[in-house]
């Protein structure tokens, strides 16, 4: 690895560029990670990670319903995670009707319906990020009982999908 200490750079070793959030730090969710920890940490990868070649990551399969849920769990997270701390009265309504049509487009119809009778018997809360991320967290805690998942701690939300894990928590 080389430590050589990149101020701002503009380009990731991916060779894409490097996305900054409006603060002018490297966006966490808009970089690829290595990318952002090359932003971050100036730290190059010894190796690029071996990917598939484009011509076979084309041949990927239609997605099946662990596919499209874990997908979507890491969109819906993603998206708590980026939430603004206090977010306006527009952001707060165009969160709730956002989920309302995510329930009502999800690709499982069944995993949909669900997903719309939980939110019709829990109001989201939308008010802050932090409340919004625990609301989400039950959510899925509820469809990780129905299938015999352990739950997760939702005390844990935020460094699973924002800041990363405490060393203690690892
Ligand atoms: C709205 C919705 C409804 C679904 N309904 C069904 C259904 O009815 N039947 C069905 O078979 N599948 C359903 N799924 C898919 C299912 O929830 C899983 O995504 C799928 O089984 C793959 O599970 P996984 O073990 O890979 O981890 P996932 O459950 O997809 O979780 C991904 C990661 O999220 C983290 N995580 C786990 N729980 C939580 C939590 N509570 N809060 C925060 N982070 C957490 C963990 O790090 C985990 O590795 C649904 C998905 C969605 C998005």
């Amino acid at each position: 690895m080389s430590t050589e200490k990149a101020s701002e750079p503009k380009v990731g070793v991916s060779g894409r560029k490097i996305v900054y959030d409006k603060d002018g730090k490297p966006c966490r969710t808009c970089n690829s990670l290595t990318d952002f920890q090359f932003a971050t940490t100036g730290i190059k990868p010894a190796k690029a990670a071996a990917k598939k070649p484009v011509k076979d990551a084309y041949k990927d399969i239609p997605p099946d319903v662990e596919v499209i849920g874990k997908s979507s769990w890491t969109l819906l997270h993603s998206i708590a995670a980026t939430y603004p701390e206090t977010p306006d009265n527009k952001q707060q309504l165009d969160l709730k009707q956002f989920l309302k049509l995510f329930g009502n487009f999800y690709p499982c119809w069944y995993c949909g319906d669900d997903f719309k009778e939980y939110l019709g018997k829990n109001e989201p809360k939308v008010d802050t990020q932090d409340a919004f991320g625990r609301w989400l967290c039950d959510a899925h805690n509820e469809v990780n009982v129905k299938l015999g998942k352990p739950k997760f701690d939702c005390n844990l939300w935020k460094q699973r999908w924002k800041d990363g894990w405490e060393e203690k928590s690892l």
